[in-house]
C-alpha cells in the first residue's frame, strides 16, 4: 500500500483548478484527490476504477442512492418539458406547486407557505431575515437575535456560518456576525459533569439557556435555530426530554424554535421527520439534501399561517415581500423533489428504514466497544463513532495527529466512504441500503478501525 501513489492526470488537473470547500488544501499535493466518475445504487466508482459503499449518502444527502431510473426518467422530462422558470412577481411553475402543497401534507406542524431556495445554508439565512422582517412588521424592532448552539451546522453563508457554531467556521473568517447567540452543545457523553445523570445535564441545559435569555433581554431574542440531530458537528443525539425542557424555557419568552431537518428531514432517524423522533414541536423548518435526494440542488424554508400573515398584513407598509433566489423554485429540482417524496411514500423507504435500524444500532454497539472509540451514537440510520486515546477517561486524542482522517482515509482503502469530523467519524449510509450492503459497509468500518488501532499504537503520535 503506497501512501502517496503518483497523481493521475486528472487529479493534477483537478488540483491545478478547483478550490476544494472543507479541504486541507495544503496538502492536497500529496494526497491527491478521488475523482468520481459514477455512481449505482450505494456505490460509486472513481475514475481508477476502484468501487466503494458511499456509507454518506454523498454529503447525508443522497438517500435514494445513485442512478435510480425513476428520478433520471423524471428529470428529463421535466427538462424537456420546462428546464427552468422562476417563481418572482407573482410567476410560477407546477412542479413548484405540486411540491409546496406535498411538503405541507407532510410537514409535521401546520404550515401555510413553502418558500423554496437552493441550499440548506439560503433556507436558514432566509429564516432569519423571515424573523426579522415578521418583527419589524410587528413593531417589534429589538426583537432580532438569534441563539444557536455549540457545535451546530447550518451552513456556510454570513448568517448560516455565524449561526454554525463551529471554530472553524468563524476563526479567519471574521464571524460570527453579531445578533448571533450560542448555548449550549447537548452532548452528554462530552459535556456532561463527572457523575451527572442525562436527567441533569438536561436541566443544567435549559437552565444555562434561560440564563443567556435573561441575561441578553429576552424582548431582544426572536428565535432559536436547532437541528434535532447535530450532523456535522459530530452527529450529537440530546438526551431524552432536552426538546421538551428547552421548548419550556423558550415558550416562556416569546421565542420561535426553528427545526434545522437538513440532514434530518425525509426518513432519516426512522420518521418523516427528526422532530418527530427527538420530541420537537418547531415553529418552522428548513429542509435540503434528501428533500430531493441530491438529484438536484434545493432548499426549502416552511412558514406558518401567522408568520405569513404578518407579512401580508404589514406589506403596505414594508412594500414587496423583497427576498428571493434565482434558482428557488427550479422547475427541475422540485419535479425532483416530488418524485423523490413520491417514491419514499410508495416503496415504503421509511418502512425500510425502521427495518434496518436494529441491524444499524447492532453494529453500531459492535463498533462502540472497540478499543478506539469513545462512543457510537446513532439515531436511525445516521451515526458516528467518536475516537479517542484514552476509553476510560474520554480523553481526546491531539488533533495535530489526525487520527479520525487517518482512520476514515483506511476505511476509504477498503472500500467504504464515511466521513471525519474531526476525530469522530460519521456513518449515514442512503437509506436503500439493502441489510447486505450495510452489513458489509460496517465490515469495512471495523477494518478499517482496526488498522487505524494498529498505526496508533506504533506509538508515532503526540
Ligand atoms: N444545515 C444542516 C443541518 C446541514 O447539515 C447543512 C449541510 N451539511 C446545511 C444546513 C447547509 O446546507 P448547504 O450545504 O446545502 O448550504
Amino acid at each position: 500500500m503506497l501512501d502517496n501513489p503518483p497523481l493521475t492526470n486528472l487529479q493534477t488537473r483537478d488540483i491545478e483548478s478547483l478550490l476544494h470547500p472543507y479541504t486541507p488544501i495544503h496538502q492536497l499535493k500529496s494526497t491527491g484527490t478521488v475523482v468520481m466518475g459514477r455512481g449505482k445504487g450505494v456505490y460509486v466508482y472513481d475514475t481508477q476504477g476502484r468501487g466503494y459503499i458511499e456509507g454518506m449518502s454523498g454529503l447525508w444527502c443522497a438517500g435514494l442512492g445513485f442512478g435510480d431510473e425513476e428520478m433520471i426518467e423524471a428529470a428529463i422530462e421535466q427538462m424537456r418539458t420546462l428546464p427552468y422558470y422562476h417563481i418572482f412577481g407573482a410567476k410560477s411553475s407546477e412542479p413548484a406547486i405540486e411540491l409546496a402543497e406535498k411538503l405541507k401534507e407532510i410537514a409535521p406542524v401546520p404550515i401555510s407557505k413553502v418558500f423554496f431556495t437552493s441550499s440548506g445554508s439560503e433556507a436558514n439565512d432566509t429564516q432569519v431575515k423571515l424573523a426579522w422582517y415578521m418583527n419589524n412588521a410587528m413593531g417589534r424592532p429589538n426583537k432580532k437575535k438569534i441563539i444557536s448552539r455549540i457545535k451546530a451546522y447550518h451552513g456556510v453563508t454570513v448568517m448560516a456560518a455565524s449561526l454554525t457554531g463551529l471554530p472553524s467556521n468563524h476563526n479567519g473568517w471574521d464571524l460570527p456576525v453579531d445578533r448571533v447567540l450560542h448555548t449550549d452543545c447537548p452532548h452528554h457523553y462530552r459535556f456532561g459533569i463527572e457523575g451527572e445523570s442525562e436527567a441533569e445535564f438536561t436541566a443544567r441545559m435549559a437552565k444555562s439557556l434561560r440564563d443567556l435569555i435573561e441575561r441578553e433581554g429576552p424582548d431582544t431574542i426572536a428565535a432559536m435555530i436547532a437541528e434535532p440531530v447535530m450532523g456535522a458537528g459530530g452527529v450529537v443525539i440530546p438526551p431524552k426530554g432536552y426538546y421538551e425542557a428547552i421548548q419550556a424555557v423558550l415558550a416562556e419568552h416569546d421565542i420561535m424554535l426553528i427545526a434545522d431537518e437538513v440532514i434530518t428531514g425525509f426518513g432519516r432517524t426512522g420518521n418523516w421527520w427528526g422532530s418527530q423522533t427527538l420530541n420537537m414541536r418547531p415553529k418552522t423548518i428548513s429542509a435540503a439534501k434528501q428533500l430531493t435526494s441530491a438529484y438536484a440542488p434545493l432548499g426549502a424554508v416552511m412558514v406558518p399561517e401567522d408568520v405569513y400573515q404578518a407579512y401580508v398584513d404589514h406589506s403596505a407598509t414594508l412594500g414587496t415581500f423583497a427576498h428571493g433566489f434565482t434558482y428557488g423554485g427550479h422547475p427541475l429540482s422540485c419535479a425532483l423533489g416530488v418524485k423523490a417524496i413520491e417514491i419514499y411514500q410508495r416503496r415504503d423507504i421509511i418502512g425500510h428504514v425502521r427495518r434496518l435500524m436494529p441491524v444499524f444500532e447492532r453494529r453500531m454497539k459492535k463498533i462502540g466497544e472497540h478499543p478506539l472509540v469513545g462512543e457510537a451514537r446513532y439515531c436511525g440510520l445516521v451515526g458516528a463513532a467518536e475516537l479517542v486515546a484514552d476509553k476510560a477517561s474520554k480523553r481526546s486524542f491531539d488533533p495535530r495527529n489526525g487520527v479520525g482522517p487517518k482512520a476514515s482515509k483506511l476505511i476509504e482503502e477498503n472500500g467504504a466512504i464515511l466521513r471525519a469530523l474531526g476525530d469522530t467519524i460519521a456513518i449515514c449510509p442512503p437509506m436503500i441500503i439493502s441489510e447486505a450492503e450495510l452489513n458489509e459497509l460496517f465490515d469495512r468500518f471495523e477494518t478499517g478501525l482496526d488498522q487505524a488501532e494498529a498505526w496508533v499504537s506504533t506509538g508515532a503520535l503526540r
